[in-house]
């Protein structure tokens, strides 16, 4: 929820909902970790009134664990914050579990796996940006692709792994076949005449091409 139209936020959930929409994925940005601004827990919090669609919030924020309580308050199912923002990823990951949420953690395209592995066994999603965080409508950096194989390897079935960032018909693909299981679209729905058409084109893209179902959040 980046290239949504933030004037008509009741109109596009009931348009993503209706589209088949799994997860509503919210971009969190301070201005500082990341250069935008977008919204925080109160716009959240209304949108959570809209729908029951679980909502995963991508913290692209210095410091998550200060906000952590508020966004859960707000009714996030998932909390996502980046490795690169935090000392101690493992402690913050095991107060997200505590409350009941998925925890998440995210890393930039320039941020190596091995950043990642010491809190890998207490992440229930590990998300890979495929952009530089903090714009929608950027192309897919392709070494993400690598990152995805190498996780897939490292973290259990369980896992959840996701890939955010010049997602659509063109990377949707590869993105699944190696390995990830949550895709994170916005101008590739968003910019489209009709999100329906869009998200089922992108669901049988993802779908054959591991010859799977996408996972369910
Ligand atoms: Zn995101």
């Amino acid at each position: 929820m980046l290239k949504c139209d933030f004037g008509n936020l009741h109109r596009e959930v009931a348009l993503l909902e209706r589209a088949g929409a799994e997860v509503l994925h919210l971009d969190v940005m301070d201005g500082h970790f990341v250069p935008n601004l977008s919204y925080g827990p109160l716009v959240i919090e209304r949108l959570r009134e809209l729908t029951n669609i679980p909502f995963d919030a991508h913290l692209m924020i210095s410091d998550p664990g200060r906000y952590l309580d508020e966004f859960l308050q707000a009714g996030c199912e998932a909390i996502t914050f980046h490795v690169e923002t935090v000392e101690d990823s493992v402690g913050l990951l095991k107060r997200i579990r505590e409350t009941g949420a998925i925890a998440g953690i995210a890393c930039n395209p320039g941020t190596p796996v091995e950043a990642l592995e010491s809190a890998l066994p207490q992440a229930d999603l590990v998300l890979v940006m495929s952009v530089e965080p903090g714009f929608g409508g950027q192309k897919f950096i392709t070494s993400a692709l690598e990152k995805l194989s190498r996780l897939k390897n490292m973290v259990g079935p369980e896992t959840l792994l996701s890939v955010d960032g010049g997602i659509g018909p063109d990377t949707i693909e590869e993105s699944a076949r190696a390995g990830a299981g949550i895709f994170v679209a916005g101008s590739a729905v968003f910019d489209a005449a009709d999100y329906s058409v869009a998200m089922s084109e992108l669901k049988r893209l993802a779908a054959s091409a591991t010859q799977t179902n996408v996972a369910e959040f």
